[in-house]
């Protein structure tokens, strides 16, 4: 089937280059072609270091922002990328990354947003007055190819904040500099998690960008409109023993960005049964 985005521009509103590595998918995919707006400042809408909190919830904050983007170039149709860091949301006590990707199309009149979860992020931070403590810290969160954030520890100084800091030397001369300025002696010294600073999570935002290619290349089946996929699951998955239903998911249900038909389909690695130990009635 032929793209409906072949020959169009869309908007990508970053100031942190993330059209490097979303423009591929789309021109490859979708012919569609991404623009960069001169002078938008996206840091209205928060910042990743704090310095700025973020108004809402992050579907919003995207849309919101593509929808800035559009605004200012007057193009119909743009994208816009967070990433969320944290307590992995099903492995819990390891770090994750949530990368959420917008794409808003005033043409067709929908909003369609993917995300991609991943353990695989360098998401930390640490303490130190010096560099020699912290070798494998640098180690583990791969610096100096991934950049750093340091400021002082526990202190108001919100102007002593130093990002993007990628080589030993500067590294050093600002930890020491920050454990001056802190109460405790201390410099709080963290991931940079901007994207033109950590490549671990380019590489989730080129993902969520080929998942949400991948659904703007699949129409509805009875609207035709792009952007046909997965939307949900639903749960009930029979026990191997007795039959019953579980927690665990039975049927995963595709839908469209903008009609209200779904179609549902069973899990997609072909699991059929739940173990005995996941069933309430068997093992309660
Ligand atoms: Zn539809
Ligand atoms: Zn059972």
């Amino acid at each position: 089937m032929k793209s409906p985005y072949q020959g169009l521009k869309a908007v990508i509103a970053t100031k942190h280059q993330k059209e490097k590595l979303v423009q591929r998918p789309f021109a490859r995919g979708l012919g569609l072609e991404m623009v960069v707006p001169e002078h938008l400042d996206t840091d209205v809408l928060g910042t990743f270091t704090g310095e700025i909190p973020r108004p809402g919830t992050m579907d919003e904050v995207i849309v919101k922002k593509a929808k800035m983007g559009m605004e200012a170039t007057g193009l119909s149709m743009g994208v816009a990328s967070e990433g969320s860091f944290g307590p992995h949301p099903y492995i819990g006590f390891i770090a994750g990354d949530i990368e959420f990707l917008a794409f808003v199309d005033n043409e067709r009149d929908f909003v369609l947003i993917e995300r991609y979860i991943t353990p695989k992020t360098n998401f930390a931070h640490t303490e130190a007055n010096s560099i020699e403590t912290i070798h494998d810290f640098l180690k583990n969160v791969g610096f100096p190819q991934h950049g750093l954030i340091v400021k002082p520890k526990q202190s108001e100084l919100s102007t002593e904040l130093y990002k993007g800091i990628g080589d030993y030397q500067a590294l050093q001369k600002i930890i020491l500099h920050s454990a001056t300025l802190s109460p405790e002696g201390l410099a709080h010294i963290e991931t940079d998690m901007r994207a033109h600073m950590n490549p671990l999570r380019q590489r989730a935002i080129r993902k969520v960008a080929f998942r949400l290619v991948r659904r703007l290349q699949t129409p509805c089946p009875l609207c035709q409109l792009p952007g046909w996929g997965l939307v949900g699951t639903e749960k009930g998955l029979p026990c191997e023993s007795c039959g019953a239903p579980t927690e665990m998911v039975n049927q995963e249900v595709f839908g469209c960005v903008k009609c209200e038909y779904k179609e549902t389909y069973p899990r997609a690695d072909g699991l059929k049964t739940a173990k005995t130990c996941q069933c309430q009635c068997c093992n309660p």
